[in-house]
């Protein structure tokens, strides 16, 4: 049996994939990704594929064209192995919210795998791929991959082209990937980041050899330790295992700064009001009529009026916490609460962006947990819509502020599960993640 063969096996246990591609996708080539195996979550576009964004909506959909991220990895020789399960539109920290049931945690089968990305992590966790694409909205990556014990790239906002993303919030949306090794995301960085004419957010910055400054090192950075970041509610565990990362960091030369980012705490709340925001404006282009299923099938005449039509179709379409999510934009956007919140939260977004600058003034790269709490188990937060929304406490800044951020497996807690740490580096310096990352990455996986 092949090993691919072997994750099929264990994806029926785990719901990894929401769909799997036969030998038809696998391109013989000699490019520089030649053997590199892809998955890719079900939130991208991949011509002729489905694209169900983890949603009933769409489960009839399928693309037209191809994301450029992910065409950039094909043109580069890589075989694109499937698609993978998500909280729906990526709304989510668990799984739970995909309308294709939970994606659950290798490790232990009763805990989730984080999300949303939560297929992605767990097919770069078994083996199902090299390379898992997810996207981090508010740490969509970083938490999975923390919780399935692989290394989770964010990109700074704009390195790698969202055109063929569908969007959650655009002004926070980010291509990044799952890998077991550090090298595998160093490799499909450098094939994916750079300017794509079809998304005027994409950087004219050039891309860096990624995979050299893994050899670079470490010697003479300065790390900050934003005290904020180890206050109350981190598991004695992941505070340990984070500390360890920082005591390997000092001896290999790295000097530690303490940092102070004083708006930490509005991080939650304003994130939560910004995206909420965006996604109630992105997702009004699902109404039963543009895309996917329709209310009453294809027969338009069913209904009495459009607006009836657009009424059952979200209605019938939607999960729950999209409709909260979709409730809570729209009221925030909503005239006479506009200036109150929306506009009062894009103010505070400046102030979270502006805590990274200053913080960058006096080190190169930020060292936190990337979760308070290892995995937890399926069922727990579902319907505590704060807890599950805590969780994301430690990631949301970053998206905030837009730099790039990296997930590094550290060790296992004493129940045996993945502990993640957090590096943050300025705005395009992916290379100082890589450099660092290298220093404090505990491979759990066999890669
Ligand atoms: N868990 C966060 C949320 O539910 C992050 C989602 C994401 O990064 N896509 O919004």
């Amino acid at each position: 049996m092949t090993a691919f063969e072997t994750s099929r096996n264990r994806n029926t246990e785990l719901n990894a994939f929401l769909e799997i591609f036969g030998e038809a996708r696998y391109p013989e080539s000699t490019g520089p990704l030649a053997g590199m195996t892809v998955a890719v979550k079900d939130v991208l576009a991949l011509k002729d594929a489905r694209l169900t964004c983890g949603s009933k909506f769409l489960e009839p959909f399928h693309s037209l064209y191809t994301a450029t991220c992910v065409q950039r990895l094909i043109d580069a020789g890589a075989s694109i192995v499937g698609k993978t399960n998500m909280d729906e539109f990526a709304m989510g920290s668990s799984n739970e919210n995909s309308a294709y049931g939970p994606a659950r945690n290798p490790w232990d089968t009763t805990r989730v795998p984080g999300g949303s990305s939560g297929g992605s992590a767990v097919a770069a966790a078994i083996g199902a791929c090299n390379v898992a694409l997810g996207t981090d909205t508010g740490g969509s990556i970083r938490q999975p991959a923390a919780f399935c014990g692989v290394v989770g790239l964010k990109p700074t906002y704009g390195r790698i082209s969202r055109y063929g993303l569908t969007a959650f919030a655009s002004s926070f949306d980010t291509v990044g990937t799952f890998s077991r090794s550090l090298e595998d995301a160093a490799r499909a960085l450098e094939v994916m980041a750079g300017y794509d004419e079809h998304d005027a957010t994409s950087a004219q910055v050039p891309v860096e050899n990624y995979s050299q400054a893994l050899n670079q090192d470490v010697k003479g950075l300065r790390i900050g330790l934003p005290k904020e970041y180890f206050g109350e509610g981190i598991e004695p565990d992941v505070r340990r295992l984070v500390e360890a990362a920082r005591a390997k960091l000092q001896k290999a030369g790295c000097k530690m700064v303490e940092v102070s980012m004083p708006h930490t705490k509005y991080s939650i709340a304003d994130y939560y009001i910004l995206t909420t925001a965006e996604a109630s404006s992105n997702l009004a282009r699902f109404d039963g009529i543009r895309y996917g299923r329709r209310a009453g099938g294809e027969d338009a005449t069913r209904y009495a009026t459009l607006e009836e039509t657009y009424r059952k179709s979200r209605t019938e379409g939607f999960g729950r916490e999209v409709k909260r999510r979709i409730m809570l934009g729209t009221y925030v956007l909503s005239s006479g609460y506009y200036d109150a919140y929306y506009t009062r939260a894009q103010r505070v977004r400046r102030l979270i962006r502006e805590d990274f600058v200053r913080a960058f003034e006096r080190c190169d790269a930020l060292l936190t947990p990337t979760t308070p709490t290892t995995a937890f188990k399926l069922g727990e937060k579902i319907s505590d819509p704060l807890a599950m929304y805590l969780n994301d406490i430690f990631t949301v800044s970053a998206n905030l502020a837009g730099v790039p951020a990296i997930s590094v497996p550290v060790g296992l807690d004493s129940n045996g599960l993945p502990v993640g740490a957090q590096l943050i580096s300025r705005h395009f310096d992916e290379s100082t993640l890589f450099r660092l990352s290298k220093e404090i990455h505990v491979p759990l996986i066999p890669e």
